[in-house]
């Protein structure tokens, strides 16, 4: 069976991917207990099947609806005898199929269709803790962390991923995630876990690093900006040259779409994103 183990504060994980253990190519599910949070992408769904076959699964929930992390919520739907869950704002997209391009296609394959219910307010675990899901958009509307007070753990989805990002999805709000950095920094918590990153012990110095380092750059790219100077000039000072992922998402990730999503942040600009 593929996939790396992972074992934190009691809290089981595994990561999968199709091209090694590279972070954005790969995806972590966590189990605590019976309920398990994300599922990974589709093309891993016999090493998920094995690890989810290991013990009864009574739930299971996801961040976003984004394929590397509900890719398989549908292959648990049919196989397994556990309820499924998503974001509100999710459940639309996974039951009628939001649109893939070619080079997620290639990394984490094509989800089917699935009908989720909405994530309750609170989810009970077994041993007497439960996770709270708190709503943090900006990587996708639907993004939706899960807190557990009593052990002082935030599962953060794709809030995270790194504190310096140099990339940006046409479709992320910069505006949305900094505030959902600031609220979710509103909690007493102490470990992160992080969908591809995996769990982070210091996991609010983390998030802060983050948020300062996105709020610096706002204020960068709005200087350079009352200079007049160009997106291209601008993410080619701050963030350096465009590179192979801008190349292999076709403009879905890119520099020049930070500095955009940091422009409609701090000066209000309309995105023109690709
Ligand atoms: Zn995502």
């Amino acid at each position: 069976m593929g996939g790396e183990r992972i074992e934190f504060e009691g809290v089981e994980g595994l990561r999968v991917g199709r091209f090694g253990s590279h972070l954005n190519t790969t995806c972590i599910l966590y189990r605590l207990g019976s309920l398990v949070v994300d599922t990974g992408p589709p093309n891993q769904w016999p090493t998920v099947r094995g690890f989810l076959r290991e013990r009864a699964v009574d739930r299971v929930i996801v961040t976003h609806h984004h394929e590397d992390h509900s890719g398989n919520l549908g292959a648990i739907d049919a196989e397994l005898n556990a309820e499924v869950c998503a974001p509100a704002a999710g459940v639309e997209p996974l039951a009628e199929g939001f649109r893939l391009r070619g080079y997620q296609r290639i990394v984490w394959g094509t989800p089917g269709p699935v009908r989720s219910r909405p994530l309750p307010d609170t989810i009970p675990l077994a041993d007497g803790g439960a996770l709270r899901p708190l709503p943090a958009p900006g990587h996708s509307a639907d993004m939706t962390c899960f807190f557990e007070p009593s052990r002082g753990w935030l599962f953060s989805g794709d809030l995270y991923i790194a504190s310096r990002t140099r990339y940006l999805r046409a479709d992320e709000s910069i505006g949305d995630t900094i505030e959902s950095l600031r609220q979710m920094l509103e909690l007493d918590f102490g470990t992160l876990f992080c969908s591809h990153r995996g769990p982070i012990s210091s996991g609010k110095e983390a998030l802060r690093r983050k948020l300062a380092f996105l709020e610096e750059l706002c204020g960068r790219v709005a200087e350079l900006h009352a200079r007049n100077r160009s997106e291209k000039e601008i993410a080619r000072e701050l963030l350096g040259r465009e590179d192979w992922m801008r190349w292999v998402s076709f403009g879905h990730f890119s520099k020049r779409n930070l500095v955009l999503g940091c422009l409609d942040e701090a000066v209000g600009t309309s995105r023109g994103g690709s």
